[in-house]
């Protein structure tokens, strides 16, 4: 959530800062601001909206400076107005700062600030607090090391930010959310995430939990919050992970959706050797316990029917964000397989650190190898299925999918033998000609409800496809296991309502009739996701015919274009839905 920036440069770095904030947008997109220092002060252009239409409104690349912040928001306190953007400036106007995460005591905080200072807070954030810290504190000790040291001292909760100072320091601070320093001979540049590099720079250091940089007059020293310097590794980025453009798409999401045939047949591919290390661990282990959030947990439901009944193993999956009201089941000799897009969600990392603290073994899936969830993990593999820009996860989906098929597949020696050639080749049968479903799409945009049913492994592919609609569409979905119709949701059935009902022709087949005929008597419409076609069917999605086995890998892609072109037909931005964003860094 939010993105984060600081650039010092030879240069005027406002042009490279908004250009940069335009490809973090993903982390957050109600407002967006910068801040930047000139000879004799620091500029503040800040507002609420895109990036490209404050920009236009507010011309923040035309500051001129070298030494600068921004930020793109996703607030998480106070509402969305122009007063609570970031950049939020310090009572003196001398310091700036950009923040992500959440200052879990800034009530107290604000009130000594307000009693015992005279401090008089401009926003309702939990930001403010942190540069009136820093200029109490520096007032104090004239040392910006001091200052920051301080500082952090005195916030609680999990927190990045990034401090400019009308003096020219620069200062980053990492604790539990990301930041990374990029460097380059002209520029040096903190960013949240690798894509907000600007091309030139492709070094790169990922500060670890509780250290701060400071950078001043094109240096940079990396120290730990008890103020010793630290040590670090500089790393280099991959070239597609900087320069991710739509090429010929209209948005990321559609993007994402049609690069699947390629990248199912790489998922997990970029060491062999990662692959084998996790299934040594999971078969080595007593209990295997999978964890995620949104997608990732329906992944972890996945993992459950797959390494259950290919493997033979004991799994459990649990929702990350819930693992700590379960964690006193973990039992001994465990392995805590996280699963994660970007490895910085701050439910996923908990969830780790609890497993951790019950000697759970901790392996991850992931799309960002050197994410903080990487390194938190005795082993982990990468999706390799490039960035993923688009909120809705589409490509970051099939590719975990078909890295669990091929970890069932090691566990049970090979009785899978899976051919992704074969799916990679439905993908593009079922993406090359999407007419029937934009056609559906037109047809159904006006309803407020949609259910979607599965059963067996076809449940979780259910409750992705019911979230993807809801994320991106905004309509009401819910992912119901087909046997549960009766139990309640039936309740709901009549003509106005719609249901696409998962239905491969595969062992839940003549169950799911039973639950076709059940919605038709209530006269609601019932959309088929089947290779086979049914009179009962309203409408019917025809899939390929497949292997039974893997029919979860390609039955997701219909639910991917339906959520698409409905959010196309009711005039959302699949790239940018409402108050959500990609990588959900707080608690
Ligand atoms: N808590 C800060 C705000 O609401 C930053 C939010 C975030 O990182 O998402 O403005």
């Amino acid at each position: 959530m939010c993105s984060i920036l600081g650039l010092s440069s030879y240069h005027d770095v406002a042009p490279t800062l908004v250009k940069s904030l335009k490809k973090m947008e993903y982390r957050g997109y109600d407002s967006v601001g910068v801040a930047i220092k000139n000879e004799s002060d620091i500029s503040v252009r800040k507002g609420i909206g895109k990036v490209n239409a404050v920009n236009d409104n507010l011309h923040m690349s035309e500051l001129s400076g070298h030494t600068g912040i921004g930020h793109t928001r996703w607030a998480t306190h106070g509402k969305v107005t122009a007063e609570n953007a970031h950049p939020h400036m310090c009572n003196t106007d001398s310091i700036g700062v950009v923040h992500n995460g959440i200052i879990e005591n800034y009530v107290e905080l604000r009130q000594d600030l307000e009693k015992n200072h005279g401090i008089i807070f401009k926003s309702s954030t939990d930001t403010e607090v942190i540069p009136n810290l820093l200029q109490i504190h520096l007032e104090k000790s004239h040392d910006v090391k001091r200052a920051i040291m301080d500082t952090v001292q005195k916030l609680k909760g999990h927190y990045a930010f990034v401090a400019l100072f009308k003096t020219g320091e620069l200062v980053g601070v990492r604790n539990h959310e990301p930041l990374i320093l990029g460097i380059s001979s002209n520029d040096l540049l903190l960013t949240s995430d690798v894509v907000g590099l600007p091309e030139n720079i492709s070094s790169v250091i990922y500060l670890e939990n509780n250290q701060f940089v400071i950078i001043d007059k094109h240096k940079h020293e990396i120290f730990d919050f008890d103020g010793e310097v630290a040590q670090f590794v500089v790393k280099t980025i991959p070239k597609n992970y900087q320069n991710i453009t739509k090429g010929s798409y209209a948005y990321f999401t559609e993007k994402e959706i049609f690069e699947q045939p390629k990248t199912i047949l790489v998922a997990g591919e970029e060491n062999d050797y990662d692959l084998k290390k996790i299934v040594e661990f999971i078969r080595d282990s007593d209990y295997v316990y999978v964890t995620g959030s949104g997608t990732s947990y329906h992944i972890a439901v996945i993992a459950k029917y797959l390494f259950s009944r290919f493997a033979e193993k004991k799994v459990e999956h649990v929702m990350a964000s819930e693992m700590k009201y379960s964690s006193r089941y973990i039992i001994p000799n465990s392995t805590l397989f996280a699963i994660s897009q970007s490895g910085e969600s701050a439910d996923i990392l908990e969830s780790v650190s609890i497993g951790k603290k019950k000697n759970a073994k901790i392996l991850s899936m992931i799309n960002s190898k050197n994410s903080a969830l990487a390194r938190d993990s005795i082993s982990s593999i990468g999706l390799n299925c490039g960035p993923e820009i688009g909120v809705a996860a589409t490509k970051s989906f099939t590719s975990q999918m078909a890295i669990l098929y091929k970890i069932a597949d090691k566990l049970c020696d090979g009785c899978l033998a899976i051919d992704f050639k074969i799916v990679s080749d439905a993908y593009t049968k079922m993406l090359s000609n999407t007419s029937k479903i934009q056609e559906l799409a037109k047809s159904i945009k006006h309803i407020e409800n949609l259910f979607v049913i599965g059963r067996g492994i076809h449940y979780p592919i259910a409750k992705e496809g019911a979230l993807k609609i809801k994320e991106i569409t905004y309509i009401h979905a819910e992912g119901i296991a087909g046997g549960e119709l009766k139990h309640g949701p039936l309740a709901l059935m009549d003509s106005s309502t719609y249901v696409i009902v998962i239905n491969p022709d595969d062992d839940s087949y003549v169950d799911n009739a039973s639950s076709v005929n059940e919605i038709k008597s209530r006269d609601a419409k019932v959309i088929g996701i089947s290779n086979k076609p049914d009179p009962n069917y309203d409408y019917w999605i025809q899939i390929p015919t497949i292997r039974e086995d893997l029919y979860p890998l390609i039955e997701i892609i219909p639910l991917q274009l339906i959520s698409y072109y409905l959010a196309l037909e009711r005039g959302i931005d699949p790239d940018y839905p409402k108050n959500l964003a990609k990588s959900v860094t707080v608690k």
